[in-house]
């Protein structure tokens, strides 16, 4: 089955989101679990929730992807801004225990000078804190494009968050195309071989979903600026053969790119049109 679909916005409500998704040929579909910048939430309407399960259920959406606030950083510097953060994710966590079939996308954090380890520490220590409490949503770790003192723009921090937290976790990876193309991994032009690096680091049975991606800029940018499909320096050929990967090919992937619905629409199309 190929799930496709694209970042909407969540305003309405999830069965609002479940029928523009239905609308625009799309299968799966992501949204901000609240205010991306802030980090307020709307209330809590288990009517529309169910509603959704059951739209979910009889047009065949599959998972689908709750992004959290930019705002967090499990990872901070600052005590409260780490506590903040902690707290949302569960709410969060709380919050999509009434949704059949979601994961949520959290970014690592940026470690803001404290050092690449410590980050790394703190954040483990957070998540096994949220992950103990049970939740049947799994946390899925998104791939950075290492910006400033982002973690997750390598493989390995990812791997080595994985490993502090332990195995049998709902805790599993997110990758982004732009994201893992701006990193310096050559998605583009080793498919193959990044997917083995990715495999031999991470492991490929922890990746849960995918963010697919043009670049603006090139192999290494770090810059973390998303193109349409086919208009970036990845190309469409790069994106088709992402789609189509056999390792990948079960995977729910979600476009970022910067559009509209009608854009949405066209691209999710040319994808499909493109699925062997
Ligand atoms: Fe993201
Ligand atoms: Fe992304
Ligand atoms: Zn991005």
């Amino acid at each position: 089955m190929f799930y496709i679909g694209c970042h909407l916005p969540a305003g309405k409500g999830y069965l609002h989101m479940g029928e523009t998704a239905a609308a625009i040929g799309a299968n799966t579909f992501q949204f901000f679990s609240r205010n991306p910048r802030g980090g307020t939430a709307r209330a809590l309407d288990l009517e529309d929730m169910a509603s959704y399960n059951r739209l979910a259920d009889e047009l065949g959406i599959g998972t689908i992807v709750a992004h959290a606030p930019y705002t967090l950083n499990l990872c901070s510097d600052k005590a409260h801004i780490r506590e903040f953060s902690q707290t949302i994710l569960q709410e969060d966590l709380e919050r999509l225990e009434n949704i059949g079939r979601v994961v949520y996308n959290l970014h690592p954090g940026s470690h803001v000078g404290q050092g690449r380890e410590q980050g790394i520490l703190l954040i483990a220590r957070a998540l096994t804190d949220v992950l103990n409490k049970g939740f049947r949503t799994p946390i899925l770790l998104e791939t950075m494009a290492g910006k400033g003192s982002e973690i997750g723009g390598r493989f390995e921090d990812l791997a080595r968050i994985l490993d502090l937290v332990g195995a049998g976790c709902r805790l599993g990876v997110l990758m982004d195309s732009c994201h893992v193309f701006d990193a310096g991994y050559d998605l583009a032009g080793d498919l193959d071989g990044v997917l083995d690096l990715f495999d031999r680091t991470v492991g490929l049975d922890k990746l849960g979903a995918f963010h697919l991606n043009d670049s603006l800029h090139g192999l290494g940018s770090k810059k973390d600026r998303h193109a349409k499909i086919g208009e970036g320096k990845m190309g469409l050929s790069a994106l088709v053969r992402i789609i189509n990967h056999p390792r990948l090919s079960d995977l729910p992937f979600n476009l970022e790119t910067p559009n509209d619905l009608d854009g949405y629409a066209a691209e999710i199309k040319l994808l499909k049109a493109n699925r062997s």
